[in-house]
């Protein structure tokens, strides 16, 4: 048990407060996991708190939470409260502080609402949480309906919760969410975007997903998810069925540790196949596109969900580019490695596999990129230019588009191995690219 946190409960016991551990850190410690952070829960007032604890900084003074430095951590200590009327779906409008019995009571989940008093070595259940814990249940404190009316949030954290723990949600905590489920387009789309992350990036994934399209919360945060049931696929590249069933099954192919780029590139990798579905004349099922326009809601949709750039431009591109796995056997070298020396490509790398396996299983193409990055691993793939710009200014060229077209030629020659020095391409130069006429284009008189 974590040291700081205890030595607050000894401080604030010793003056007479009531002062426990709360919520995860409790469930966490009786799971045997070790908990992200340690709350506290006391009788004492914030003030009292601060008063106890040089330096405290009352943050949610609304909500009396108090963080306390304690041996070069911070531990909130939150008085014991009642939360009042929510009118907004989220949070209460005011809290009355009170008993540890009515804070238990206030809290979302049976398994989150346990108190622990490492003094004593003591659990203090007011609302049946180890016996939860036990069976392995999500249930919510008190009736169902009105906790998840209370607070929209918590619709997701039902979800996150059995997922991450590997539990089941009880039958009417589960048919309160499924009726609420709609309620969850109130909610801001960070507290959104952060539930659905961990859900997601959790190695259980598949158990989130599926949570989420049966609670009805996918059909509300994306419904082009959705939309993927029922889009029917050509059978002899895809015999495992429809796109969403596709999808689904990729996402149980990633490794444990996906990144979350690579996770939301395989969810919206095939995004743009409704909206492209076509039948030709021979009764053949084509998406034409459906990689570019897929990139295009890929962006918008992760921009909805208020994703940061750094992970909406590689998941954008990685659907952009994910049918382009078809030419790689026939690139030319230079356009291979270009392809190949991409910061996002061994997620591209991933999604293609999970791409294949999650259909006819053909890894030939995946295979033959990790073949021939064995072959190109002695140097780097971009390896540093043999001539510059400032090069061919020397030899009486002139900056603009002509010289750029000759570096570039220079480089596919170096990236396909046909030129090796700087000599090889000053030769190279002389031969095919001599100096132009720089008056005649100039004048424009060639
Ligand atoms: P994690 O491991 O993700 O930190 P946690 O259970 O500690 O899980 P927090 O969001 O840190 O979750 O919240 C701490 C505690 O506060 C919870 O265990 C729960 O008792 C209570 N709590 C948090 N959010 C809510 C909410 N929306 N409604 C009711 N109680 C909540
Ligand atoms: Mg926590």
């Amino acid at each position: 048990m974590k040291t700081a946190a205890v030595d607050v409960i000894k401080k604030l016991a010793e003056a007479g407060h009531q002062a426990l551990l709360a919520g995860g850190c409790v469930r966490d410690h009786l799971l045997g996991k070790a908990a992200k952070d340690y709350d506290v829960a006391t009788s004492a007032r914030p003030e009292e708190v601060v008063r106890i604890f040089r330096g405290a900084k009352t943050v949610g003074a609304h909500f009396g939470v108090v963080i306390v430095r304690q041996a070069d951590e911070t531990i909130e200590v939150a008085t014991f409260r009642r939360d009042g009327v929510y009118s907004d779906g989220r949070r209460p409008d005011s809290v009355a502080f009170t008993t540890a019995e009515e804070d238990a009571q206030r809290r979302d989940f049976t398994v989150n609402g346990l108190f622990y008093d490492p003094l004593k070595d003591e659990v203090i259940d007011f609302v049946g949480g180890r016996d939860d814990l036990r069976r392995k249940v999500i249930r919510a404190i008190g009736d169902p309906r009105r906790r998840f009316a209370e607070d929209h949030l918590r619709l997701l954290r039902a979800v996150r919760f059995a997922t991450v723990l590997d539990f089941e949600i009880e039958p009417t905590t589960w048919s309160a969410m499924r009726e609420l489920a709609p309620c969850i387009a109130s909610v801001s789309a960070e507290r959104v975007r952060d539930e659905f992350i961990k859900t997601l990036e959790h190695p259980r994934r598949v158990a989130g997903f599926d949570l989420l399209v049966g609670s009805g919360l996918m059909g509300v945060i994306l419904p082009e998810i959705m939309a993927l049931q029922g889009c029917e696929q050509p059978p002899q590249f895809h015999p495992e069925g429809d796109v969403f069933v596709h999808t689904r099954l990729m996402l149980g192919l990633l490794p444990a540790d996906a990144s979350l780029p690579l996770i939301l590139a395989v969810l919206f990798h095939d995004i743009a196949k409704p909206p492209t579905f076509t039948v030709d004349e021979t009764g053949r099922i084509r998406f034409n596109g459906h990689d570019k326009l897929g990139a295009e809601m890929t962006g918008d949709i992760l921009r909805r969900l208020k994703f940061p750039n750094h992970v909406v431009a590689p998941v954008v591109e990685a659907v952009a580019n994910h049918m382009a796995f078809i030419n790689v056997p026939k690139m030319r070298t230079a356009r291979l490695k270009r392809f190949m020396a991409r910061p996002g490509f061994e997620d591209e790398m991933e999604l293609h596999r999970a791409d294949c396996l999650g259909s006819a299983g053909d890894l030939s193409t995946y295979e033959f990129v990790r073949r021939k990055q064995h072959e190109f691993a002695s140097e780097p793939l971009i390896p540093p230019r043999l001539l510059t710009g400032a090069d061919l200014i020397q030899l009486g060229w002139k900056a603009g588009p002509a010289l750029g077209s000759v570096l570039t030629a220079i480089q596919n020659l170096q990236l396909e191995g046909a030129l090796h020095t700087r000599e090889d391409a000053l030769r190279w130069i002389e031969v095919n690219a001599p100096v132009p006429d720089q008056f005649a284009e100039e004048t424009g008189a060639v």
